[in-house]
């Protein structure tokens, strides 16, 4: 593929003076910023185009060189007078074709990690997304619950509008990168592409930066944000806030706001999933003879349960639909009560007494034991062969 000519990527005639190549790359620059493009494929390569052609003609000696030897006074770092500089900041003028590959593997390489925009050189960058613990009860993730939360975050500048310099003057491109945010080094065969030092990647630079942000285009702030939890949630849901983040560098777009539920253990409730457990003791007598409870529901209320008579410790019992919300919709999951029978202690001697003569006429009152010790002698009756 052969290059384009320098002017034209300029749209200039052959010996434009500094100030008309000064102009035509602006207004091309800002045409095609990718900011701008996001839709256009082609803009990034004609974004790059451009930047290269201003690279080598606004600087005397280069434009020289090309004026006489074109794009073959670059080439291999060997054409004529005042060819590749060492080191070749941004533009890669001075670069063959190898460096150009290898700078599309970077941009893939880097484009995740430097935030934002495709290609990983967006001037105005995104700002960090926040993390919010909440801590809520049993009963607030049972009922749902809006809350007014402190954040305390980074908001666009008001003095400069988020642009970060003062009176809203526009950023300049950065000389070192030429506003690519990265500059490369090239080392033998390899070049190394890095963050650029001057601009911190954002491809621009503020003459005037902003008193009251510093130039950053943002400052620190708590900001009262309400947020409304909805029924149902768990420890670890997360309730993303679009946009609820930290405010962009320089007028970038804001992060988002996560806020990461905790749900508080219950005294009386355990939850698992959508369901709730509940140990509810019973008295030895009412394990026996049967008889009717009462015991608590998460939405406050109270639930008339009946115990059969003869129902030992461990027994479930089930209150369909007296769980928790499903977070999203679709009923209530359910209330599982479990019988702890009660062994009852500091007894009287009339007590004891009772007890006594209870045991005394029990006969085929306690089957598990009965089997239970059946089972243990002729384990033993075994043991002896
Ligand atoms: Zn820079
Ligand atoms: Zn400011």
């Amino acid at each position: 593929m052969s290059k384009r000519d320098y002017y034209d990527v300029l749209g200039l005639n052959k010996g434009a003076s500094a100030d008309e190549i000064k102009k035509a790359y602006r207004k091309k620059a800002k045409e095609l910023h990718p900011d701008r493009n996001a839709d256009n494929p082609d803009a990034e390569t004609q974004f790059k185009e451009v930047n290269e052609a201003y690279d080598v003609l606004k600087d005397g000696d280069r434009k020289a060189a090309y004026d006489r030897f074109g794009h073959s006074a670059f080439e291999g770092g060997m054409g004529g007078g005042g060819g590749g500089r060492p080191g070749g900041m941004g533009g890669g003028a001075g670069q063959g074709d190898f460096a150009s590959a290898f700078s599309d593997v970077f941009d893939d390489l880097f484009g995740d990690f430097m935030g934002g925009g495709r290609g990983g050189r967006s001037r105005a960058a995104r700002g960090s997304d926040l993390r919010y613990n909440l801590r809520v009860t049993l009963e607030e993730a049972y009922n749902g619950l809006s809350k007014t939360i402190t954040v305390p975050t980074s908001v666009q500048c008001g003095a400069c509008s988020g642009s970060g310099a003062e009176g809203g003057a526009e950023p300049t491109t950065c000389p070192t990168c030429s506003g690519m945010g990265k500059v490369r080094a090239t080392q033998g065969f390899f070049t190394v592409e890095r963050t650029c030092p001057t601009c911190s990647g954002l491809g621009q630079i503020i003459k005037n930066p902003c008193t009251t942000c510093g130039g950053n285009g943002r400052v620190q702030k708590e900001r009262a944000l309400s947020i409304n939890v909805p029924p149902g949630v768990e420890t670890g849901t997360r309730i993303r806030l679009a946009g609820e983040g930290e405010a962009g560098m320089r007028g970038g777009p804001p992060g988002d706001l996560y806020i990461f539920v905790e749900v508080e253990r219950h005294d009386i409730f355990d939850r698992e999933g959508v369901n709730l457990q509940c140990r509810v003791p019973v008295s030895m007598a009412t394990a026996a003879l049967g008889g009717d409870i009462e015991v608590p529901t998460i939405a406050g209320g109270r639930s008339r349960v009946s115990i059969p008579a003869g129902s030992q410790s461990g027994r479930q019992m089930r209150l369909r639909s007296k769980g928790m919300p499903a977070l999203r919709g679709g009923g209530h999951g359910d209330m599982f009560i479990e019988l702890a029978v009660e062994t009852p202690v500091n007894l009287t001697s009339r007590q004891k007494e009772l007890l006594k003569e209870f045991d005394s006429l029990s006969e085929d009152n306690n089957p598990e034991s009965k089997s239970f010790f059946k089972s243990v002698k002729s384990f033993w009756d075994a043991m002896k062969g």
